[in-house]
């Protein structure tokens, strides 16, 4: 297949748009036919909904915040409402913020350079680089084994912190196994400890609901591009204080109340931290994507725990698979699987799929360096790379069951 714009490889052609049962979630996906995209861990693709709102916005493309047009009061209509939308979306307390991001990687960074002066940073050294990596004055957990390991250690590092603020940092998924963190027993002794909570969402947001408020955690980060709508937009939510407390993120237009020769006046409220012309299109894609998840849990979660069960039931009759997992494998999870086989190379194995089945997973160590090592090793693996595959709205039956089939013949093929 030719396109005018982009080189599309030859093997791609067209994905229904509607999946499971029951669940009808339409994604832009033309062009695709036939290939099962089994990566969605790290981008999923744009809902059908969220290509239409975007289409709906460009007439009135204008600056937000700078015009006093009418397309530039409906840009920024859009784009304060959207900050309502989000704040819903992730179960936000009253008087919390929303502050639009590139994504979450940029939206943990915003954080680390809002805590306060001397802020204990404590993180488990499992997590995501973008979780992992932001936070100065920081103290790492090594990696639990269970659910119950992960609250007594971090209730222990929070203790050995030094008088002063206190931030733990939480995922909500492992962007490895998809296993989800115990995220509210976390929160309970960092609050008992004196410290905040942000969580990184980024893995949590596409499958289930994030209750900010009713787990008491203080922030939350995620992105765009892994709930279903294109690249560029994020969010950091949460408490203001810290935020209206901080130097500014990005300097610039926009941030500020006045200047003049001798001071700058900055802003308080998110456009503190959003210097520049903001992403409209982007946020507003977000805010749709929000919107269309926020009515539609049951099945989203009912849709893949069913590919879920049928794509492990597949995997554990490959002779030779260890599947990763950090609180075992029983542990409720995400549509997220990685995993090795004896004797085979992870980056061969992917290439194949793709090449020969049509068919796109990841391998490697999953921006997660550290805590994928100590699962290759925990699981007796033979690589020092992993296989990921992970499912969602686009997924089906048939894209599960050809993943399945194409790795026994792999296997049988011999390394
Ligand atoms: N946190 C987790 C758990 C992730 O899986 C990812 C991306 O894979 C990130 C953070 C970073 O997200 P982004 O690249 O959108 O900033």
């Amino acid at each position: 297949m030719s396109s005018a714009v982009i080189d599309v490889p030859s093997q791609s052609v067209a994905v229904p748009g509607v999946v499971g049962s029951g669940l009808r979630v339409p994604l832009v996906t033309g062009g695709t036919a036939n290939y099962a995209n089994l990566d969605h861990a790290a981008s999923a693709p744009c809902l059908s909904a969220v290509r239409d709102a975007v289409d709906e916005l460009l007439p009135y493309y204008a600056s937000v915040h700078r015009g006093a047009g009418f397309a530039s009061q409906v840009c920024t209509r859009v784009y304060e409402g959207a900050r309502q939308v989000l704040l819903d979306f992730a179960g936000a307390r009253q008087g919390d913020e929303v502050v639009f991001t590139r994504n979450t990687t940029d939206a943990l960074n915003l954080l680390a350079s809002a805590v306060p002066r001397g802020t204990s940073v404590v993180v488990f050294d499992t997590v995501h680089h973008a979780a992992l990596l932001p936070w100065r004055n920081v103290r790492r957990i090594p990696a639990p084994e269970t659910p119950a390991d992960a609250v007594a250690a971090l209730d222990a590092a929070l203790g050995e912190c030094p008088e002063g603020p206190r931030l733990a940092v939480l995922t909500g998924a492992c962007n490895v196994t998809g296993e989800l963190w115990p995220v509210a027993e976390l929160a309970r002794v960092a609050r008992r400890r004196g410290a905040r909570t942000v969580l990184d969402a980024a893995q949590l947001a596409p499958h289930r609901p994030i209750r900010l408020a009713e787990l008491d955690v203080d922030y939350a980060a995620l992105s765009g591009h892994k709930l279903y709508a294109p690249f560029g937009a994020g969010a950091l939510i949460g408490r203001a204080d810290w935020l209206n407390a901080a130097d500014p993120y990005l300097a610039g237009g926009g941030a500020t109340r006045a200047v003049n020769e001798r001071a700058v006046s900055w802003t308080t409220g998110p456009e503190r931290h959003e210097a520049g012309s903001p992403n409209t299109v982007g946020v507003h894609a977000l805010a749709t994507a929000c919107r269309t998840f926020a009515t539609r849990w049951e099945g989203v979660v009912e849709h893949e725990s069913s590919l879920l069960s049928r794509l492990r039931a597949g995997l554990a009759e490959i002779p030779g698979l260890r599947e990763l997992s950090l609180f075992g494998t029983g542990h409720d999870r995400v549509g997220v699987v990685s995993f090795t086989i004896d004797g085979q190379d992870p980056g061969l194995i992917a290439a194949a799929l793709s090449a020969e089945h049509a068919i796109g997973v990841r391998d490697g160590l999953f921006c997660a360096h550290l805590g994928t090592k100590n699962l290759l090793a925990r699981a007796g693996a033979d690589a020092e790379r992993a296989l990921r595959v992970s499912i969602g709205l686009g997924t089906t039956a048939e894209h599960v069951d050809r993943l399945v089939a194409a790795l026994k013949s792999l296997v049988a093929e011999g390394p």
